[in-house]
């Protein structure tokens, strides 16, 4: 942490400081200049609140040098982390993609999609049982028997399962039916329920808040770290802007960030982030060309109809046609998709 102080602070202030600092467990440099002096604070405390040090009496800035997270900090581990479920691999050189509808509307048609999934060359297949809507009149999800539907789809097409858990009492309900715990945007920051999430043995997919920070999403992260659980890949979905002609801003930015501040793989969802289904392909194809380790897509074969995100599911064949499309992006990158 550096301290910068005043330029009129008196010494007694700027001793304050120091012994404020030391009392704190830090261990003090001080430089003091013609007109500034600034203290260099040093010591691993990456839950100290620096607003604790800015209340000083002298204090001008202070700043924070060292990430608050550790266990997600590409500091603490080099090399990239490889999620491996079966014999998929998330975080390695291939480009994993997650495809299915929103919502599990019946055992026909996640079978279908299923279908669509497995022939594209994807292996997992998404799709909620638990929906987080908006509104309470909105479908909410066929639960337990939507779980059901969506484990038989997948083993009939030898595909994972990622599915949304959306509160603690439905962990175990969902447990023996997924292969990744999906976290949602609204979820991100449930504490009790991700730090129990960093208790189970099965890969989670945290998505990033609403309004995240790219610092809170890691945070989140590190709540399910430090549990236990190491097989945490981070799912950029679109945050709240005052951007009106997308359902959210995709913040395509946050791919190299994650990258380069975590060892974490990073899913991106052009579904959620745009809303919109023709700005879905394009939004993928720059996923892929900013290094995202992963993909969601959500399709249906009857949009209109469609129980739950209808406007921005992919038809068979667009998606289809995108996958072919990601390869060669890939490809230019050494990279493969699935
Ligand atoms: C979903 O994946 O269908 C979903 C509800 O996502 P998010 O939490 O990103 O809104
Ligand atoms: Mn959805």
């Amino acid at each position: 942490m550096v301290v910068i102080l005043k330029n009129n602070a008196s010494e007694e202030q700027i001793n304050g400081v120091i012994s404020q600092l030391e009392k704190y467990g830090f261990q003090v440099h001080v430089s003091k200049g013609v007109q500034k002096t600034i203290i260099g604070a040093i010591g691993v405390q990456p839950d100290f609140d620096t607003r604790k040090i800015r209340i000083l009496d002298g204090v001008s800035e202070v700043y924070r040098v060292t990430a608050p997270f550790k266990l997600a900090s590409r500091d603490f581990k080099e090399d990239n982390t490889i999620i491996k479920i079966k014999d998929v691999e998330i975080g390695g050189n291939n480009v994993a993609i997650m495809a299915g509808p929103c919502s599990v509307e019946s055992e026909d048609q996640i079978f279908r999609m299923a279908e669509v999934v497995a022939k594209s060359g994807a292996k997992i297949l998404r799709g909620g049982a638990f929906k987080p809507r908006s509104s309470p009149y909105s479908f909410q999800g066929l639960g337990e028997e939507g779980l059901k539907y969506i484990r038989k789809a997948a083993d009939h097409f030898g595909l994972l399962v990622v599915t949304e858990v959306m509160q603690i009492s439905q962990i175990d309900t969902i447990y023996p039916y997924t292969d990744i715990f999906q976290v949602g945007a609204r979820n991100m920051q449930n504490f009790a329920l991700i730090k129990e999430l960093g208790n189970t043995d099965k890969a989670i997919m945290l998505k990033r808040g609403l309004a995240a920070t790219i610092e809170e999403w890691l945070m989140s992260a590190e709540y399910i770290l430090s549990n236990g659980n190491k097989d945490v890949m981070l799912c950029e979905r679109g945050i709240r802007t005052f951007e009106t002609y997308t359902r959210n801003t995709f913040d395509l930015s946050a791919i190299p960030v994650v990258h380069k501040k975590s060892h974490l793989p990073v899913v991106a969802d052009p579904s959620h982030a745009t809303g919109i289904r023709d700005q879905v392909p394009p939004m993928a194809r720059a996923a892929v060309a900013a290094g995202a380790d992963a993909l969601m897509i959500e399709i249906h074969d009857d949009p209109a109809n469609a129980l739950s995100d209808g406007p921005q599911a992919l038809l068979p064949n667009t998606y289809l046609q995108l996958i072919e499309e990601l390869k060669v992006i890939a490809n230019a990158l050494g990279r493969k998709i699935n």
